[in-house]
């Protein structure tokens, strides 16, 4: 396997979407080429930590709160209204 082709499968790599085969050539290249892995193993610290957002947020409500919207995205003709 070429650094292209790596570069090519790696998200199918880290989401384990490769076959047997290609796996097994994709980390066959690895272990030759320090330059791949050094990318695959950043790739991999890259999902764990989007992931460990991605968790984080699922515990947040669903939709903001009013007054987050409101001091977001204000409302001048209610402002000018009332002062
Ligand atoms: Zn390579």
């Amino acid at each position: 396997m070429t650094c292209r082709e790596v570069n090519k499968l790696l998200l199918d790599f880290l989401q384990g979407k490769l076959g047997r085969a290609q796996r097994r050539s994709f980390q066959d290249h690895l272990s030759d080429c320090a330059e791949c892995k050094e990318k695959v193993v950043a790739h991999q610290k890259t999902m764990r930590i989007s992931k460990r957002v991605f968790e984080a947020h699922k515990a947040l409500p669903p939709v903001a709160p009013d007054e987050m919207i409101q001091a977001i995205f204000g409302d001048d003709k209610d402002k000018q209204k009332k002062a």
